[in-house]
């Protein structure tokens, strides 16, 4: 049995699961989507990713052809089609079929499509001795220019620092703001300890509201782990004593070298650990 592609209400197997080249989500990365975990067979935080995907259509003006309910409904179809107990979803909403023109009016109606994936985390060796990473000249778009905090199908910027931190010799980088902070990875957030509080830029750094970032504020308030947004720069990252990143797909990943500076012992840190043996916890212990 193949794997089942939701479009549009329809589900397909994968090699006819297509859309058209006048679609403007591949003409212009005209729409929004969302990367959500099946954890034991449960949507882990399904409503947070909807509220998100709903908050980026509407800022972009796409009307979304589904209700919340109808997408959720739609979402555990396509895991049940699958028959899937853990994996990786692709929620997808495209502007839909227009004309080669940009006007998104000539767009007759936005596409839904729900594609699911195994997962694939970063090797397990790495959680255990974390990344290195270094900050790289392309920035994160200005909140005026494309807002980070819209999680749209243009996801140019980020694959050039992407390319910035491959070409650097590293998997990830860290993108800075247009003033100097630090904003966030190329599909992570990020966090730092330094004297024993946890640090992670605010929103008005110009950052996509991580849905695993809300995740590790939540668990730091219940470890009572001191916590606070705060702007950060490459200064705080390099006297910090601990870092890692957030995401879906990466859960918790530490982050040792920063720009070829250990950070803190060079290994891991315990509030990380801890952080991470409690993610996990939360993650896998669900029935
Ligand atoms: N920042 C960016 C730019 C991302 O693409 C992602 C992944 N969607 C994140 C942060 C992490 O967000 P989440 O925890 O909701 O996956």
């Amino acid at each position: 049995m193949g794997l089942k592609v939701y479009i549009d209400g329809k589900l397909y197997e994968k090699e006819d699961a297509k859309i058209s080249v006048f679609d403007h989500g591949l003409l212009y990365g005209d729409g929004v989507f969302e990367g959500i975990r099946v954890y034991n067979g449960k949507v882990f935080r399904l409503r947070e990713h909807l509220d998100r995907l709903f908050d980026s259509a509407r800022y972009i003006m796409l009307s979304i052809p589904l209700n919340h309910e109808e997408l959720e409904a739609a979402v555990h179809q396509t895991i049940q089609a699958n028959g899937l107990r853990d994996a990786y979803i692709r929620l997808v909403i495209t502007r839909g079929v227009g004309t080669l023109g940009l006007d998104p009016n000539k767009c007759s109606r936005p596409s839904v499509i729900i594609i699911t994936d195994s997962i694939t985390l970063y090797p397990e060796e790495l959680y255990r001795n974390g990344l290195d990473v270094v900050t790289v000249v392309t920035m994160r778009s200005h909140p005026s220019v494309l807002n980070p905090r819209v999680k749209s199908l243009n996801y140019l910027n980020n694959i050039l620092a992407k390319i910035d931190a491959q070409n650097a010799g590293v998997m990830e980088a860290i993108m800075l703001n247009p003033n100097g902070f630090v904003a966030e990875c190329t599909g992570d957030n990020i966090f730092i300890v330094g004297r024993d509080t946890l640090l992670t830029p605010p929103l008005n750094a110009g950052i996509l509201e991580g849905v695993t970032r809300g995740v590790v504020i939540e668990l730091a308030r219940e470890m009572h782990i001191p916590f606070s947004e705060a702007d950060l720069t490459q200064y705080d990252l390099y006297i910090a004593d601990e870092c890692f990143l957030t995401g879906t797909a990466a859960e918790i990943i530490p982050v040792v070298k920063i720009d070829g500076r250990p950070i803190g012992t060079g290994k891991p840190g315990d509030i990380t650990h801890a952080l991470l043996s409690r993610f996990r916890e939360l993650t896998r212990g669900q029935s």
